[in-house]
């Protein structure tokens, strides 16, 4: 399998080729050439597959760079029951008559990120002792993603994390989950500044070739393909848990932010799995729900960007959108760069009415969620079944009861524990949330992280002087 770039160039590059990469060079974001077709009869032989072998079959269709028998070992390595916490991986459960809840936060910092992100640690040290040279993955984070691509790379050969978070500012839960680390891989640096100043050093040491070339630095963020195609699989997963026969369709209701989760349903949709609808939820930072409901796609400024009680959704613009956007204008990438230079120039572009009437192939709708609309879900949740959910997918499960149809079951994507949002779940239901017992009293652990101002120069030095 070869990879495309969304603006145009045909890389002719594999999955190894672009497993370290983020933008294509031509500032497109990478996509197969074509997204292979599974018929009945596969499927029906993969239904009884446990996860790692199902995840093998599906990965080995677009990875053809790593020799068969490594690969299935790296996936039987990635996705146990130690590491998940389930034999199933992604245990599915039922929540109401027709609404099924796809258990994705089971992983080791109770998020969906998990998923593909263990992948990712597990191909980043296959592939790096491959080559014989170490890298240094340098990102930024506000919470999930930073915690997510530590705990799948401390320890391993080959790799060090600096990982970028504004002091003082991420929850007390989420601090300790990274703070604890004590791997000598990893590197918290607690910034004196805000999430922006973050993501400002960040790209001011990547706007540097020399410096990137000579520390070797990588990233692990959101646009990178390996991740997505990781998630590919508990779409299948999660289908076959909710289906008898292999023509039933399904619907998935996902708790949308860069459009990393949902693109991945796209993908599954579009090699031919039964999926009927994909219900994009976002919380009120709506621009992919405006997209979907006017076909205009206008990108926020961070002043337009609320904070809002579900976090990880708060985006001003959606990274992996692009990827969507390639395929909805018939795979056609000097429209697809088109589109984007006019984001660039003046932050929105609009589909034509005749692109507007290819949409509904794609089978997604969407929806909106606020902050009141989450309270009033996990509290009704809570009264009638006794779960208790985190304000993400209390989101997707507020947005999925207005898509639902009877005969269709409906699959919520859970993509964080309750246990990582306490303060807003107690202000639902007035009780803390419970929390697996492998993260009692984390707060109480010794801390390991360095504080630095926003300042490049320091942080260019501490990356040279630490592996
Ligand atoms: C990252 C994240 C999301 C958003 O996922 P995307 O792939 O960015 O759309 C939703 N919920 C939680 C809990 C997350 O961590």
């Amino acid at each position: 399998m070869k990879y495309v770039s969304t603006r145009g160039e045909s890389t002719g590059r594999s999955f190894c080729e672009i497993l370290l990469e983020g933008l294509a060079p031509d500032g497109g974001l990478y996509l197969p050439e074509r997204y292979p077709r599974i018929d009945a009869a596969t499927l029906a032989r993969w239904r009884r597959l446990s996860y790692p072998e199902l995840a093998f079959q599906l990965l080995s269709l677009f990875i053809d760079d790593v020799p068969p028998g490594d690969l299935r070992e790296l996936l039987r390595r990635t996705y146990t029951a130690e590491v998940f916490g389930d034999p199933r991986i992604v245990p599915l459960r039922p929540l109401e008559p027709g609404v099924f809840v796809l258990g994705l936060s089971n992983g080791p910092t109770l998020a969906f990120k998990d998923l593909a992100m263990q992948f990712l640690g597990q191909a980043f040290e296959y592939e790096l002792a491959r080559r014989g040279r170490p890298l240094k993955v340098l990102g930024a984070t506000s919470g999930d993603t930073g915690s997510a691509a530590e705990y799948a790379l401390r320890g391993k050969r080959g790799v060090s994390v600096f990982m970028l978070s504004p002091h003082g500012r991420m929850s007390p839960f989420q601090q300790a989950q990274m703070f604890s680390l004590q791997d000598p891989n990893i590197h918290n640096i607690a910034v004196q500044g805000v999430f922006d100043d973050c993501q400002d050093l960040v790209k001011a040491v990547s706007a540097d070739p020399a410096f990137k070339r000579s520390q070797a630095i990588g990233t692990v963020n959101s646009i990178n393909w390996a991740r997505l195609v990781a998630q590919v699989v508990y779409y299948f997963a999660g289908w076959f848990q909710a289906t008898a026969s292999d023509a039933d369709e399904v619907d998935f209701a996902v708790p949308t932010g860069n459009f990393g989760n949902i693109c991945s349903g796209h993908i599954a949709r579009s090699m031919g799995l039964p999926i009927r609808r994909l219900v994009l939820a976002t919380n009120e930072n709506d621009v992919l729900d405006e997209f979907f409901r006017t076909g205009r796609y206008r990108v926020r400024t961070a002043a337009e960007t609320h904070e809002t009680s579900s976090p990880s959704m708060d985006i001003s613009k959606a990274s992996n959108f692009e990827r969507f956007v390639f395929d909805a204008v018939g795979r056609d990438p000097e429209r697809t760069r088109g589109l984007f230079a006019e984001v660039e120039q003046r932050r929105e572009f609009a589909l034509t009415s005749a692109e507007r009437a290819h949409l509904p192939e794609f089978g997604l709708v969407s929806g909106r969620s606020t902050g009141a609309d989450r309270l009033a879900t996990i509290r009704q949740v809570h009264e009638s079944t006794g779960e208790v959910i985190d304000p993400h997918t209390a989101d997707a499960l507020k947005v999925a009861r207005q898509h639902a149809e009877a005969g269709t079951p409906m699959i919520v994507l859970e993509t964080a524990l309750a246990a990582k949002f306490g303060a807003t779940v107690h202000e639902a239901i007035g009780i803390e949330p419970p929390r697996p017992a492998r993260f009692a009293g984390i707060e109480a652990l010794p801390r390991r992280f360095v504080t630095m101002p926003v300042d490049v120069a320091a942080l260019k030095a501490f990356i040279a002087e630490n592996g």
